[in-house]
């Protein structure tokens, strides 16, 4: 891993709208290496005046995409960095970038077992890789993901997580934590045990769990995966933000 993570100077060659407040930035990479799902790059942004400031991202993109990676943002109102790629970035620029970084909070296609994802927010980037890249591989490992968004329009990737409910298998069960649309008939509460006895019911094999998002919701969900009987070895976890909500 170390090998790989020379700086590098990624342009920035399409830009996507998610949500209002996500954008999936697209990067070509002149040194680009086939990263493992779940890892994460870090983005370095230098001012004239020489001043700095660095922030990791997850690859939102599978890795049998070649030559390019797609990082998806969400803007943090006071944030020094994500305003900033997520609002100033337009095709063309570039900045630096390294990776791919990270060894434990990972998956492919040579993992066995099936795969229990649980996401808050945009703790759904680095799980989507896993997602594309089993699709994209054609693996037919069994795969729930539990998606925590607090209404309807913040969950990221719906219509494509739609469509690999719909053609590749996916268990995909959204709770909606805020306000839920009417007629709505996913969950409308924040994650607890029950919920997730639920989705994880008769996945088949060895469960994995991979779960991402704020720290609290991390914290929740880890402990109420082991206390309904996952041990603590098949539950990985990754944080990405101070945030409790
Ligand atoms: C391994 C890893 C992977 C990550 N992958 C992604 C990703 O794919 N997409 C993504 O959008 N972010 C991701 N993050 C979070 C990202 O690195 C930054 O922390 C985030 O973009 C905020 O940076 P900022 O400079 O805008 O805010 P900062 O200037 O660092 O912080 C501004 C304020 O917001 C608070 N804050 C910081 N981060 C968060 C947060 N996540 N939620 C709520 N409040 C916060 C801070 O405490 C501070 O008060 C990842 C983090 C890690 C560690």
């Amino acid at each position: 891993m170390k090998g790989t993570i020379e700086w590098q100077i990624a342009t920035v060659t399409a830009l996507r709208d998610e949500t209002s407040e996500v954008k999936t930035l697209t990067l070509s990479l002149p040194n680009w290496t086939a990263h493992r799902p779940g890892q994460h790059y870090d983005v370095r942004l230098t001012a004239t005046d020489g001043y700095s400031a660095q922030r990791s991202y997850s690859v939102a993109s599978e890795p049998e995409r070649t030559g390019e990676i797609d990082l998806t943002v969400e803007r943090i109102g006071d944030g020094e960095v994500s305003p900033y790629l997520d609002d100033t970035v337009v095709v063309g620029d570039r900045f630096e970038v390294r990776g791919p970084i990270g060894g434990y909070f990972v998956w492919d296609r040579s993992i066995d077992g099936s795969l229990l994802l649980v996401a808050g927010g945009s703790g759904v980037v680095p799980l989507m890789a896993m997602l594309r890249h089993r699709a994209s591989a054609g693996v037919g490992t069994p795969a729930a993901l539990l998606y925590s968004a607090r209404t309807y329009d913040q969950i990221i990737y719906g219509a494509e997580l739609d469509m690999l409910r719909r053609s590749d298998g996916l268990r995909l069960t959204y709770t909606l934590t805020r306000a839920q649309p009417p007629g709505w008939k996913g969950y409308a509460r924040r994650i607890d045990d029950a919920m997730l006895r639920e989705v994880s019911a008769n996945l088949g094999g060895e469960v994995l769990a991979y779960v991402c998002g704020p720290t609290a919701l991390v914290e929740v969900v880890a402990d109420g995966l082991e206390r309904i009987g996952l041990p603590a070895e098949r539950i990985r976890t990754e944080r990405f933000g101070p945030s409790g909500t």
